[in-house]
């Protein structure tokens, strides 16, 4: 009898495969060269394909326009505010995995499984070695005193990095805090918002300014980057907190599209995703943080020091988001 029942539960497996297409679509923000070693991975451990549109912007406005029709089953992308716009747009659809759950700590997703974080990244500082004495700069609140005046690089204000900082800094000081905080850290640059986050760290290279803000994952990137090496090599690394908390962290992460055409596929690529495997895989290619249990930094990342995260709701902090444009837009931030 147990013979009979185990040859019958192989057939059901069998036939539950053969149903299958065995793809998964992926919608993605993240880079060819990061994701591509992800799926190639994936592909060979379980033989689903993984076709990936990558986009520039328009996601959300995509797939509100396509609608029940999208072929997507899942969206990859860097901040918070990116997943919460998605599930506040109803496009991602609840998942439950007792696998997930046991990869991705309780802080880095949504309680009801809309999102999940696959890494985080610190937005820190980056000071000049030459001219900014170790130990100077100790908080984000700091970075709004006179005597940075003049001394100050950062991208723009309305960029979703920047926006992530000042939603935690109305967390943090409120908004009118916040907003005087901003204005001082305005009166405090060297010259208008402009480039990338590496632009800012060239201009300190350059001489034009001595510290600027910047997401942990570039120096490695830098440093793969013969042009860049140069700038790398300039800055120090100083991981800043704000006053009584932590360090600035957001996360990259991935939610499953509502109308997902391959919900099977998609919960094993998601799974996959939050495995140790693929941790390993973002934190040597992309210079990002792991937040396995049992997985670490690349040992150059590691290197470049320890530090405590703002103890921070990720979702409040999503929350604080249009707060934070409307302050960077009254304070006229990048004027
Ligand atoms: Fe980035």
């Amino acid at each position: 009898m147990s013979y009979k029942l185990f040859l019958s539960s192989i057939m059901a497996a069998s036939i539950a495969t053969a149903g299958l297409a065995d793809e998964v679509n992926v919608y993605s923000y993240r880079q060819p060269e990061l994701i591509k070693p992800l799926t190639d991975a994936f592909t060979a451990q379980t033989g689903i394909n993984v076709n990936v549109a990558f986009l520039n912007k328009g996601m959300i406005e995509r797939l509100v326009a396509e609608g029940d029709r999208s072929p997507a089953d899942v969206i990859l992308t860097v901040d918070i505010s990116r997943l919460a716009g998605a599930v506040e747009a109803g496009l991602t659809q609840a998942v439950q995995s007792d696998t997930m759950s046991a990869n991705v700590p309780a802080d880095f997703r949504d309680p009801d499984g809309h999102w999940w974080g696959l890494t985080t990244r610190a937005r820190i500082i980056y000071a000049s070695r030459d001219r900014v004495p170790e130990g100077e700069v100790i908080t984000y609140e700091d970075l709004a005193d006179p005597k940075w005046e003049g001394r100050i690089c950062t991208r723009s204000g309305t960029h979703a990095y920047t926006l992530g900082l000042l939603s935690a800094a109305i967390q943090h000081m409120g908004e009118t805090g916040a907003k005087t905080w901003f204005e001082g850290i305005k009166a405090n640059l060297a010259r208008k918002p402009q480039g990338n986050d590496r632009a800012q760290i060239k201009a300190i290279w350059a001489g034009e300014c001595d510290i600027a803000l910047g997401n942990t994952y570039y120096m490695g990137k830098m440093l793969g980057d013969p042009e860049q090496v140069p700038w790398a090599t300039s800055v120090r690394l100083d991981f800043p907190v704000f006053e009584g908390s932590g360090t600035h962290v957001n996360v990259s992460g991935v939610a499953m599209v509502k109308s997902a055409p391959n919900q099977e596929q998609a919960l094993a690529f998601m799974e996959f995703l939050t495995s140790p495997k693929a941790q390993e895989i973002y934190a040597e290619k992309n210079f990002e943080y792991p937040i396995a249990p049992g997985t670490n930094p690349s040992d150059l990342v590691a290197g470049w020091g320890s530090f405590t995260a703002d103890n921070l709701n990720l979702m409040e902090m999503a929350a604080h988001r249009a707060d934070a444009l409307r302050i960077a837009q009254e304070v006229d931030f990048d004027g």
